[in-house]
């Protein structure tokens, strides 16, 4: 597919909408509130949003019920988070009975799904605008024209999706930064409603990625997370042949004291010259996030993840071998349509084999307009629970006894902030990605810090300021 890029005029035009909006606002500076559900790339588009409201006048607020204008950044990969989103801006109503010039839009992959566009448009009269993930770059047309119009709009794009570089940023840290590298997916999977609402795989231009992560490393920031479904399949158009092992190694020879996490990878596209770039190069975080979905090459098939467990596990073990400090987490999906208890217990041989160090687990939730919503065999909610019940119990005594590997040892963690369970703390993530918290002053926040592990659980490890030598 030809990737649509923005063209510069485009661009142009909606800055022209971002000084027409400032100037309905001459007078005062309104207030924006931004409410964000899930994936790490939604966060990055309301990072973009806000970016786009600030250009445009907009001061962002935490509280909604100050705000002059409210976006809901939605998701649609489980069942739950739509219904989340539909709540919150169920509550909203009330804030625009108070205030009628507040504006009320609603984005993201939930709304480029038709059906949900329909429910809002009957069911939320007091939604001014929607649009899709697609859209984004638009938000200061969108914007201009609900308040000049004062009619409902609900934007859609039929095309396969588009790049737009170069959009307002404002970030969410001083010290850790996402940087989408590609969008979109091209796999299908059978239960994923991705590739339907977020479009065709399509890469940014190496150079435009190279640009974003110097200034950003320039700046002072320490974590820099590269984004995409599927990041191991990253092929910009412009660069034939080159590929996400080429990226990481360009980015990885910018100058600066940062760490690259990257997410999500798909097993069939992770390869051992991926793996032998992270292990020679030590800016790359040592941890990898590798979803299984399923340990049944049966149950895989009826996924279209196009991988066997066999090939999971080699993987593994390769990683293992070339990165022994490597991390390795992964999503597990339980109570896919089908599933019997031996194709179940194959994934809890997985999990036993590989020795996770964190997994993601979901109960499957039927999403609209998938085929797995269609397959016959769809499991009863009572035993998927159980299942998850037991799939958990198995991982926990796993993350427990691979925290424990990290007791009376020195780790490196970016410290983040403070804690939220105990305020009293820091807290700070290590190179694995695990949680450590520890006393220490704030000045230690954003910055790298030595930490001796007193003490392990199954999420979280604590310590205190380091003492000897690192290990
Ligand atoms: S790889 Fe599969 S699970 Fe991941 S976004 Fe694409 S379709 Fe969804």
């Amino acid at each position: 597919m030809k990737t649509t890029k923005i063209s510069e005029q485009e661009l142009l035009t909606q800055q022209e909408y971002t000084g027409k909006v400032a100037s309905l606002f001459a007078d005062r500076r309104p207030l924006a509130h931004i409410r964000t559900y899930g994936c790490q790339q939604n966060e990055a588009d309301s990072e973009r949003i806000a970016g786009m409201a600030e250009a445009m006048g907009y001061t962002v607020t935490e509280d909604e019920k100050e705000a002059d204008l409210i976006v809901v950044n939605t998701c649609a990969v489980r069942e739950h988070a739509e219904l989340k989103a539909l709540s919150i801006t169920g509550q909203f109503k009330h804030l625009k009975a108070r205030k009628p010039s507040l504006l009320i839009g609603i984005c993201g992959c939930m709304v480029s799904q038709e059906h949900r566009k329909n429910d809002i448009k009957m069911r939320y009269p007091y939604v001014d605008f929607l649009f899709g993930t697609s859209m984004l770059y638009r938000f200061p047309e969108i914007v201009y024209r609900a308040l000049t119009e004062k009619s409902r709009a609900f934007y859609s794009d039929d095309s396969e999706g588009n790049i737009a570089e170069g959009l307002p940023v404002r970030r969410e840290s001083r010290f850790k930064a996402w940087v989408s590298i590609m969008y979109g997916c091209n796999n299908f999977c059978t239960y994923c409603v991705v590739p339907y609402v977020r479009g065709r795989e399509r890469s940014r231009e190496k150079d435009d990625i190279l640009r974003e992560v110097r200034e950003l490393a320039a700046s002072g920031c320490r974590e820099i997370t590269l984004l995409g479904q599927n990041v191991n399949s990253y092929a910009p158009e412009g660069t034939p042949g080159y590929g996400f092992a080429d990226l990481l190694t360009d980015i990885c020879a910018i100058e600066g004291d940062f760490l690259v996490r990257f997410m999500t990878s798909h097993p069939k596209d992770a390869s051992h010259r991926l793996i032998d770039v992270i292990a020679a190069n030590p800016k790359i975080a040592r941890q990898f996030h590798l979803p299984l979905q399923s340990g049944s090459n049966r149950v895989l098939q009826a996924m279209n993840r196009r991988y066997t467990a066999e090939h999971y596990i080699e993987l593994v073990e390769y990683m293992r071998e070339k990165i022994p400090d490597i991390a390795i987490t992964s999503d597990i999906i339980v109570g896919f349509p089908t599933e019997t208890e031996e194709d179940f217990s194959e994934t809890l041989n997985v999990l036993r084999t590989v020795r996770y160090d964190n997994i993601y687990s979901f109960i499957f939730s039927p999403r609209n307009a998938t085929p797995a919503a269609k397959m016959e065999n769809q499991i009863d909610d009572a035993v998927k629970s159980e299942r998850f019940a037991r799939l958990l119990e198995v991982q926990n005594e796993i993350s427990r006894a691979q925290n424990e590997r990290y007791l009376g040892r020195n780790v490196r963690v970016l410290v983040e902030g403070r804690s939220k369970t105990n305020a009293g703390l820091l807290t700070g993530r290590s190179s694995q990605n695990r949680l450590v918290h520890f006393a220490g002053e704030d000045a230690l926040i954003g910055t790298f810090t030595d930490v001796f592990i007193t003490g392990a659980d199954t999420h979280t490890m604590t310590g205190t300021l380091k003492q000897g030598e690192e290990q």
